[in-house]
């Protein structure tokens, strides 16, 4: 192997008062990634391009190099849920989300409170699959609160979806539900919207009464009763192919990526929900994360060039504006993961590069067009090597004693006036001499 690309989903971030006006970044302690960056270069990264705020779909598609025309959400996620997917059949992303009901519109959570578990949303999508519409559809949930819909046939994705949280430009208001537009006079693209809101409207009256919701609002939970969709795609992005490399990601959309990209992916079943707190049950999945990369690599680096790792955990903290969450996860995955890379990749004389797809201030609690940090491993001689030879006496500090706490440390103010400079998203691979 040659190189490993580690990308922590909306690493990016601004200073947050809980953390002393200081980034998640600059907060944690780092000591591996320091290690790294030390022993490397840094610079920092406009994901797709300057003032433009990315999804996840439209950063990773942007990384591997792809222009942005060629991501549709819908597909990847359809495809990384394991549908098989035909020409023209429309994917969507979907939540299930919480409203007051069809007729107010008003909704109270994007995400149900983020306390669906996979198995109540199975549950939920069979009684979904029973509804009676014009044409074939396929819904299918995955993790949590999220799930597909593909609609079978010859459809046109010219259209928006329901959420106005993820329709650019124009945001009649976030906290209603939307109505799906075509963007055109197309008969295909009126015909589209119209079969997606009869099967969201007939879908909250399955949800909204179903056992499965009378049972979470008995437990004070919020129902999962409407359907939020973004994302819609006929096509199959048409991805620049990466056959040497390997691939470690276990979210729909970044499998889907994966596997168009033509990475042989490797993955684990998510932890399940084991009790209410959401954020145990992030824990749980992060840590499967970490232990599942390392061992992957392990086993396959023989086998690949390079391998891409997504680490999902660390964006959510920033959407519930949680610095001190987003600090401690970071400080996981590096006394985790990257220990193991920092022990693993010198001897291995594999590059390390690491970076996020997007910045995710907690402060703003969404993503931003903030640029991201990267690191580049590639084992070079520390600048400050020549301290460990001077013999420090012993009444200066003990951080003055260990010539690390001289080097650079990995974060968003350091990554900027890194020798790597500005880079743009599709450049990225090319700069650090990642090939296909
Ligand atoms: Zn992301
Ligand atoms: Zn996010």
């Amino acid at each position: 192997m040659k190189g490993i690309l580690v990308i922590l989903d909306g690493l990016g971030d601004l200073p947050s008062k809980q953390l002393g006006d200081k980034t998640p970044l600059e907060a944690a302690e780092m000591p591996n990634l320091d290690f790294l960056a030390n022993r490397g270069e840094m610079g920092y990264m406009y994901p797709v391009r300057p003032g433009f705020v990315p999804e996840s779909d439209e950063a990773v598609v942007s990384i591997f190099g792809n222009e942005l025309t060629s991501s549709s959400r819908g597909q990847l996620e359809a495809r990384g849920a394991g549908l098989k997917m035909m020409r023209g059949d429309l994917a969507l992303r979907v939540n299930f989300s919480t409203i007051d009901s069809l007729k107010s519109g008003n909704i109270i959570d994007r995400r149900a409170g983020r306390t669906l578990t996979t198995e109540e949303a199975e549950i939920l999508s069979k009684a979904l699959n029973k509804i009676k519409l014009p044409c074939e559809f396929e819904f299918k949930s995955t993790i949590q609160h999220r799930a597909v819909l593909v609609l079978r046939g010859g459809f046109s994705d010219n259209i928006t979806g329901n959420d106005y949280v993820y329709s650019k430009g124009e945001m009649p208001t976030a906290e209603k539900i939307g109505t799906f537009s075509p963007l055109d006079e197309d008969e295909n693209s009126v015909y589209a919207a119209n079969i997606l809101k009869e099967f969201v409207d007939k879908a909250y009256e399955v949800l909204d009464t179903h056992p499965v919701n009378e049972q979470r609002r008995k437990k004070g939970l919020m129902p999962a009763n409407y359907l939020l969709m973004r994302g819609a795609g006929i096509e199959i992005p048409k991805l620049k192919f990466y056959k040497r490399w390997m691939a470690v990601t276990y979210m729909p959309l970044e499998k889907g990526f994966a596997k168009i990209s033509g990475m042989t992916n490797f993955s684990f079943d998510y932890p399940k929900l084991k009790n209410l707190d959401v954020y145990s049950s992030l824990w749980e999945g992060l840590k499967e994360a970490c232990r599942s990369s390392e061992k992957y690599l392990q086993k396959n680096h023989k086998d690949f060039d390079y391998a891409y790792i997504h680490i999902k955990e660390t964006d959510l903290p920033g959407h519930d504006n949680k610095p001190s969450e987003k600090k401690r996860m970071l400080e996981y995955i590096d006394k985790t993961f990257f220990k193991f890379l920092a022990a693993f990749t010198p001897p291995n004389k594999i590059k390390v590069l690491v970076t996020g797809d997007h910045s995710t201030p907690c402060r703003m609690k969404a993503h931003s067009a903030d640029p991201v940090p990267v690191l580049f491993y590639n084992q070079s001689v520390p600048r400050f090597s020549f301290l460990k030879r001077i013999k420090i006496p012993s009444f200066f500090k003990k951080e003055e004693q260990n010539p690390e706490k001289k080097g650079v440390k990995f974060c968003e103010g350091e990554a900027r006036n890194g020798t790597l400079g500005i880079i743009f998203g599709k450049d990225l691979l090319e700069k650090v001499g990642f090939n296909r």
